[in-house]
């Protein structure tokens, strides 16, 4: 099966997924998108509300922010891939449980098998944490990490820098060198 069509099926057991009690809250599954041979991918926390309304990640102003990143270094959405830690909305946008990442972590592990992405950003501590183990952003942030074959990259979530603006000039500098890496 080739790259596009495995990714379809993963997407198809994502919306119609009862591996957590999420699924009776959600309106929506949010499996992610974007290319299946994406360079990039980024990983989120959880779908928030406008994802969960709409079936697609990061389209509330959490993703304005990540699409203006992108354009800061010259890539369109388009050209990314993007998901989340969890495709189900928690409610309220509470913290994912541990058994939630659980039942849910292997669609990511095979979204990643699938579309082999050559740098993983991890946006935000609950997808550093269940990436790669604890780390303190503010040390995280903008580093490169190697782990069985990937490269991660670490940065802040959106919605933070949305909160605290300081970090959207942080967020600027981490992209700057995630275009440095890539060499595009
Ligand atoms: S969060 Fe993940 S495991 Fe839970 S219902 Fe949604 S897709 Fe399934």
């Amino acid at each position: 099966m080739c790259a596009k069509a495995s990714l379809k099926k993963i997407h198809q057991e994502i919306q119609n997924c009862t591996k957590c009690p999420l699924h009776k809250t959600r309106k929506n599954a949010v499996p992610g998108e974007g290319p299946s041979d994406a360079d990039l991918m980024f990983v989120g926390e959880a779908p928030g509300a406008e994802e969960d309304k709409t079936g697609r990640p990061f389209v509330g102003r959490s993703g304005q922010l990540l699409i203006d990143l992108l354009n800061g270094i010259g890539l369109d959405r388009d050209d990314v891939f993007i998901t989340s830690i969890l495709k189900s909305r928690p409610p309220n946008n509470r913290t994912p449980h541990k058994d939630e990442v659980e039942a849910c972590i292997s669609y990511l592990e095979r979204q990643i098998a699938v579309i082999n992405p050559r740098i993983i950003v991890l946006l935000g501590g609950v997808a550093i944490s269940n990436m790669i183990g604890p780390w303190k952003l503010s040390e995280a942030h903008g580093r490169f990490y190697e782990a069985e074959g990937r490269t991660y990259f670490m940065t802040y979530h959106p919605a933070a820098a949305l909160r605290f603006p300081k970090y959207r000039d942080i967020m600027s500098e981490d992209f700057q060198k995630l275009k440095d890496e890539l060499d595009f």
